[in-house]
């Protein structure tokens, strides 16, 4: 399908998300900022937005995201894309700000972690700052690692955490547990329009096949024959959602009532453990792959749900794609990818 074709399709899909949840005024078309935008949900983000009709600009510093996830939006007049790291400060006149730049994945975010907590906290004080001069509301991807390795299961948003705080994990779990400190900060200091979600394990197209999370470490595996990498014996557990599940909620959350804040849990919960979702990936592949065991990552979390009773009461949200369907279009999707000529991909 085309751009206008897939922009035809999300606007359908974007109406229905804002319909219920906008008022008459917040529906009018916005300036927002995106920032992580070139990213693997951030250029979905950017493809909703647009299909709502909104301008949207895409700020990234492109050290994970990739140009090519957002090359067919180049051409939408309403739509631009800013080299920038967010933690230089910036400025710019916006009505909305969804803060969604930070490496998410624990061997990218572990590759310079202190550039990993800088983005969390400084990005985060940066953005807040532009959020109370300009008035724009601002969510932040917050995530389900401020659970850290969990005691208390499904995870419900009032569990504080168990939290290393000076593991490899730490500067992703505790730059975005600081992040939400400033977010509440800001919001009862200077009255700025807050929102946070606390993402659980989302996966789908525009991953990078390099990226290191689970998903696109085994199906790449799959596709290309190789062993593939079960870290320690297998029973962890995750939940996954799929992509288009998580940004419907998100932008239901952007347009909820102001008095609602959360922090909110987004994520599906079905609940699989590694070696199922191994399993299940060689099943769908038709893959020759075997299965190898590697070593335990430190603090690698024991098991992971998320409690979502808030979002369906407060979003009227809820996934509805299944694991084996998102892993389809996965699977479809790096099919494709590796499969295009490496020079086709460096055009983009
Ligand atoms: P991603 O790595 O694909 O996207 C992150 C984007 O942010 C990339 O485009 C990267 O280049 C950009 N970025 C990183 N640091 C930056 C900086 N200092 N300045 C400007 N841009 C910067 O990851 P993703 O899965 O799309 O995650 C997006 C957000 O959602 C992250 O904040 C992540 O913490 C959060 N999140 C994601 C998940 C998930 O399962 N996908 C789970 C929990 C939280
Ligand atoms: N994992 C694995 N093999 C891989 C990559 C990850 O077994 O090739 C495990 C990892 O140890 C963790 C789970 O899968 O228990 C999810 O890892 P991911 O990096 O996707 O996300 P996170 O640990 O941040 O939830």
């Amino acid at each position: 399908m085309n751009y206008l074709g897939k922009i035809r399709a999300r606007s359908a899909q974007a109406s229905s998300h804002y319909a219920s949840y906008s008022s008459g005024k917040s529906r009018a078309p916005k300036r927002v900022l995106v920032t992580g935008g070139a990213g693997f949900l951030g250029s979905h983000l950017c493809e909703t937005l647009l299909a709502a009709g909104h301008q949207v600009i895409c700020l990234d510093n492109f050290s994970t995201g990739m140009r090519r996830n957002i090359a067919h939006l180049k051409g939408v007049d309403r739509f631009n894309a800013v080299a920038h790291d967010i933690v230089q400060p910036l400025d710019l006149e916006v009505d909305e700000i969804y803060n969604l730049a930070c490496p998410a994945s624990p061997p990218h975010y572990q590759a310079d972690p202190v550039h990993t907590t800088k983005t969390c906290v400084l990005g985060s004080l940066n953005l807040l700052e532009l959020a109370a001069r300009t008035g724009a509301r601002i969510l932040q991807a917050s995530t389900s690692e401020v659970y850290g390795d969990p005691n208390v299961h499904p995870q419900v948003e009032s569990y504080w955490g168990n939290v290393n705080s000076f593991g490899p994990r730490s500067c992703y779990d505790e730059g975005k547990r600081c992040a939400e400190t400033l977010f509440f900060d800001f919001h009862n200091t200077h009255g700025v329009e807050i929102k946070i979600i606390r993402i659980f394990n989302t996966y789908g197209p525009r991953m990078r096949p390099d990226d290191g999370r689970v998903v696109s470490n085994f199906i790449v595996q799959a596709l290309t024959g190789q062993d593939i990498t079960i870290y320690g014996d297998g029973s962890q557990t995750r939940s996954f959602c799929f992509v288009d599940d998580l940004i419907g909620g998100m932008v239901r959350m952007m347009a909820s009532p102001s008095s609602l804040t959360g922090p909110v849990n987004l994520g599906n919960p079905g609940e699989f453990t590694i070696r199922e979702l191994a399993e299940q990936v060689i099943g769908l592949t038709g893959s020759r792959s075997q299965i190898i065991h590697r070593p335990l990552p430190v603090d690698d979390p024991r098991q992971r749900r998320p409690d979502i009773s808030l979002a369906m009461q407060e979003l009227d949200w809820r996934p509805k794609i299944d694991l084996s369907s998102g892993l389809r279009q996965t699977i479809d999707y790096f099919d494709g990818l590796l499969t295009r000529p490496a020079r086709e991909l460096e055009a983009v």
